[in-house]
């Protein structure tokens, strides 16, 4: 499969990278926004995480996340759910070298920063996720601040048909999952031979496709 994939844009700066631009950037970006708000306000700090999540299979989808250090897994998996995953309400763990952790836990009671949990949910059709913590910092002590923010996410990958190959895809028939003739675009899944049912819409998730998902 051929896709592109369209640069993202940083939300502390604005500018655009594409995948592996934008954690270089982020990188750079994250400790200068912050070097920036401190010289206009003296504040009590909180750690935060710089966690890069991405498709086990499809790298293609990411997420640059700041998750505090006080949050629970249970509130990251929660975040990643309502962005990414939930269809129909499948079972869901991390894990760290095959061992499962609590949910219950605190992200800076399991976290160290290079250290790379894997995520999976629906253990029957998976989606499995590498969450990766990048940095940790001190950040200002906000009341109200949510425990999860994006800084940065993909563009949807821009997917050709594999019926006519020139027009982007936007249904994916689950009948054909396994034939290769996958991706449709609205034309040709009007005349696709499995039916409107068997359809689901493209969704930029790396759950696209799969159970009921439909973003
Ligand atoms: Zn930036
Ligand atoms: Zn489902
Ligand atoms: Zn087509
Ligand atoms: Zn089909």
């Amino acid at each position: 499969m051929t896709t592109k994939s369209p640069k993202a844009t940083c939300l502390l700066c604005k500018s655009e990278y594409t995948g592996a631009g934008m954690t270089k950037h982020l990188q750079s970006c994250l400790p200068k926004s912050l070097g920036n708000q401190r010289k206009q306000q003296k504040f009590r700090s909180q750690p935060f995480f710089h966690i890069l999540v991405k498709g086990a299979h499809l790298p293609e989808y990411w997420l640059h996340l700041r998750v505090s250090s006080n949050s629970k897994l249970e509130e990251l998996d929660q975040f990643l759910r309502d962005i990414w995953l939930e269809c129909c309400g499948h079972m869901s763990a991390f894990s760290y070298r095959r061992d499962d952790i609590e949910m219950g836990q605190k992200l800076k009671e399991v976290l160290i920063p290079g250290m790379e949990l894997r995520h999976e949910y629906d253990f029957g059709s998976p989606t499995e996720l590498l969450v990766k913590a990048l940095t940790e910092y001190a950040g200002p002590m906000e009341k109200n601040r949510p425990a999860v923010e994006i800084l940065a996410r993909n563009e949807a990958p821009e997917v050709p048909c594999n019926e006519c190959e020139k027009s982007l895809a936007t249904q994916i028939c689950i009948a054909c999952q396994w034939s290769g003739s996958v991706w449709l675009c609205e034309t040709c899944a009007e005349d696709h031979q499995c039916g409107k049912e068997m359809m689901l819409p493209v969704v930029n998730s790396p759950r696209t496709g799969v159970c009921g998902y439909e973003g």
